[in-house]
């Protein structure tokens, strides 16, 4: 297992990043100001990414400066976009890189690694990276409320982060949400607004609220600072396998963002020559009931169409019109990556299959990580001779609900006698002999 440093309590405050320099339009390049209160280009609505100096942070970071940080998000600090010292997320990320040798050969691969967000700092998901970095940058810009549409873990991680920090909060989530994800988000104070109708309908709202009541949206209006911080998942992933890029990585797609993300990541550390450039094909995963990333990438299609009625138990993922699901598609075809598109059945074999090799209870969308690796491998885009990272994200004990009334066995209740343990559990067999 690799892990980073523990991030001390007594460590100094991290810094901030001045090589963060600019908000840059995807589509056209256009550059606007860091500062400026926008996250759509005016000229195309193209979405707008943070712009860093990267020429003068090429001079000044190394692997040796990076290894010495505390083992937090933030010691990837010049590749964030928050200019001062940051005043959230100091025990997020640094999550376990582990070897999975036992799931490796379930899968029928030589090296498996699976990088562990589902014990992520403070609510087991990736989201507490994204959030750590948004409301960072909310909390310098001014926002004194924040608010998030969410298919529930970025819910419990902005109400998490905001109560961390005290400002007001306001979580958005379809009405259908499962209840541990809703109660985690209640317990920190937070405004839970359970909207009738899929996620789409929950982001539209978002945004016209953000127009009109200046909060800050940390995936909506603060939507360039909150992604940039997915590239940490590929920072860490990277840094773990000793400075190398992995060669597949697989990776649950929702809006799109962390896929996109990870592979900047790559990008970014490639340019700064801190890792050598190599090959790293990026891999969708997505559940078949809410597909649109993972079916425009199979059928060879250039746009993805949206998925109108998401009907799938991995509700985390099940956003029908992704934001950033066109530059997904463009990553893995670059890349040359592949998809997958997973029932609810194979996500619930995923979740065990990890569970039962490798001690690590994921929620549905790490489950769908897991079936579709199995199905990548299986049908030759992951080479069963190469070496893989699956991208595991948030935390199965939030999606209970996803195992309904029968999938797994029932407790063996029994009377509280050594009789009974020995006749009704030991007689019944499923294996368990008495070795004394
Ligand atoms: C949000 C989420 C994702 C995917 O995130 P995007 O960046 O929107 O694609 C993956 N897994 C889990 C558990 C999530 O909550
Ligand atoms: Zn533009």
């Amino acid at each position: 297992m690799s892990r980073l440093p523990a991030a001390s309590p007594l460590a100094a405050a991290p810094a901030g990043n001045p090589f963060f320099t600019h908000l840059q339009c995807r589509e056209c390049g256009r550059e606007y100001g860091r500062d400026s209160a926008t996250h759509v280009c005016e000229h195309d609505f193209g979405p707008l990414e943070a712009g860093y100096d990267e020429a003068a942070r090429r001079l000044v970071v190394t692997r040796e400066a990076i290894s010495a940080r505390p083992g937090n998000l933030w010691r990837y600090r010049e590749f964030l976009p928050v200019v001062h010292p940051p005043t959230t997320g100091r025990a997020t990320g640094g999550t376990p890189l582990l070897r999975a040798d036992r799931l490796a050969r379930r899968l029928g691969i030589r090296e498996l690694w699976i990088k562990n967000d589902a014990v992520n700092h403070p609510t087991l998901s990736f989201k507490d990276r994204v959030t750590a970095v948004a409301l960072a940058r909310a909390k310098e810009l001014g926002f004194r409320t924040v608010a998030c549409a969410s298919t529930g873990n970025l819910a419990n991680a902005v109400a998490a982060g905001a109560a961390a920090i005290g400002l007001e909060c306001f979580v958005f989530v379809p009405h259908d949400l499962e209840r541990a994800k809703i109660a985690a988000s209640l317990v920190h104070g937070a405004r839970v607004v359970a909207v009738r109708g899929p996620y789409d309908r929950v982001n539209r709202l978002c945004s016209e609220i953000a127009g009109r009541h200046g909060w800050g949206f940390v995936n909506v209006n603060l939507r360039p600072y909150y992604a940039e911080g997915s590239k940490t998942v590929g920072f860490e992933i990277a840094e773990q396998l000793g400075w190398q890029l992995p060669r597949h990585v697989v990776v649950p797609v929702a809006s799109g963002a962390l896929l996109t993300k990870i592979h900047r990541a790559f990008r970014e550390w490639t340019e700064a020559g801190l890792v050598d450039e190599a090959p790293a094909s990026l891999h969708a995963a997505q559940a078949a009931g809410c597909s649109p990333v993972a079916d425009a990438i199979l059928s060879g299609a250039d746009v993805v169409r949206p998925v109108a009625r998401p009907q799938t138990v991995v509700k985390s993922l099940a956003i029908g019109t992704p934001a950033d699901g066109h530059y997904a598609l463009e990553v893995v075809r670059k890349t040359g990556g592949s998809a997958a598109a997973v029932s609810d059945d194979e996500v619930r074999a995923g979740i065990r299959l990890l569970a039962e090799t490798e001690g690590i209870f994921a929620e549905t969308a790490g489950g769908t990580t897991v079936a579709s690796a199995r199905r990548l491998i299986e049908s030759g885009a992951i080479p069963r001779d190469e070496s893989a990272v699956l991208v595991i994200t948030g935390n199965g004990l939030k999606t209970l609900d996803a195992f309904g009334e029968s999938s797994l066995p029932e407790p063996e209740v029994i009377d509280g006698s050594l009789r009974a343990f020995e006749e009704e559990v030991l007689g019944r067999g499923r294996g368990a002999q008495a070795t004394v």
